[in-house]
């Protein structure tokens, strides 16, 4: 079944009387060769398990199952379950969970399948709710390999972006200190039917099994980045007294011990900085 084709879409919709939600950011994707691109990228093999999200009719479910082990697909709106046992009908080794992606277990999925491969998570993502999917699976240490998904383009900017550029902020930080990024490949909204009011990007997101810089509490990083970015105009020495806890003239000392300007932005930092402001702050925190 051709589910990239728009003709086939609207034939299923008829036949199961299926109404598209634009508050479930359902975006149909309607291009074969977009579709190629996030299987391939995604480098699934025999032995592993896809956990998909948002499955839709399942553009992506089909292909991920001719190569994976297993495919676990999940899907908030009840009304896609019987259109997806109908297109999904020749695959015996897809499970379509109905749940809402946010309160769904990762974890339990994985531990209850046990795959002696890897563990790659796709999905073409509804776009009210990338940035909470990406951090709970962040957050969660959920212990998968690989993140292949669709998003809109602007959240793809932030994520991939460099200290100094504009989209450089928190969302980049978090997610460059857990993943190696890479960008897949730019998507038109004309890709989608229907067509999205948005451009959008697919990125694969490699979890590292170390993260990429030590910190001595990931907390107080973390503490330094949202005070950081909470009050981007501000130089770190008044944004970084957002954290709460310490006065100016030990924020002063901290800055001028890690080499860093006070007058600096929090947009012109490295992750290697935050960390050594972060580490001399926690050393301070001791004598508080
Ligand atoms: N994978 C399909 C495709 O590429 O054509 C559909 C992608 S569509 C952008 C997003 C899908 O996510 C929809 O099927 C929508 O119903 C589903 N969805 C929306 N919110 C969800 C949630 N909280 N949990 C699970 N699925 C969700």
């Amino acid at each position: 079944m051709k589910l990239y084709k728009t003709k086939t879409i609207r034939e299923i919709s008829g036949q199961h009387e299926f109404r598209h939600s634009r508050s479930l950011g359902q975006n149909f994707l309607t291009d074969k060769n977009i579709r190629d691109r996030i299987i391939e990228a995604s480098d699934i093999s025999s032995e592993d398990l896809v956990i998909e999200i948002g499955p839709g009719m399942g553009v992506l479910t089909q292909e991920a199952a001719e190569r994976a082990g297993k495919v676990v697909a999940i899907e908030i709106d009840r009304s896609l379950i019987p259109v997806l046992e109908h297109t999904l009908s020749e695959y015996s080794n897809i499970e379509i969970i109905n749940e809402d992606v946010l309160r769904c277990s990762f974890r339990n999925i994985i531990e209850r399948e046990r795959p002696s491969g890897k563990v790659r998570i796709i999905g073409n993502l509804p776009y009210y709710i990338t940035t909470p999917i990406i951090m709970k699976i962040l957050k969660e240490d959920v212990p998968a390999d690989s993140i292949t998904v669709m998003m809109q383009d602007e959240v793809a900017q932030r994520i991939e972006a460099a200290p100094g550029s504009r989209t450089y902020g928190a969302l980049s930080l978090a997610v460059q200190y857990s993943c190696r990024v890479t960008h897949i490949i730019s998507v038109p909204r004309e890709a989608f039917v229907p067509k999205p009011k948005v451009d959008s990007a697919v990125l694969r997101l490699d979890i590292k099994e170390r993260k990429s810089v030590d910190v001595k509490d990931e907390r107080m990083f973390f503490a330094c980045i949202r005070a950081g970015f909470g009050q981007r105009r501000k130089t770190l020495l008044n944004s970084l007294s957002g954290i709460g806890m310490f006065d100016r003239e030990i924020i002063r000392k901290v800055l001028t011990e890690a080499g860093i300007d006070p007058v600096r932005r929090a947009e012109t930092l490295t992750m290697e900085e935050f960390a050594s402001i972060a580490d001399k702050l926690s050393e301070e925190q001791k004598n508080i």
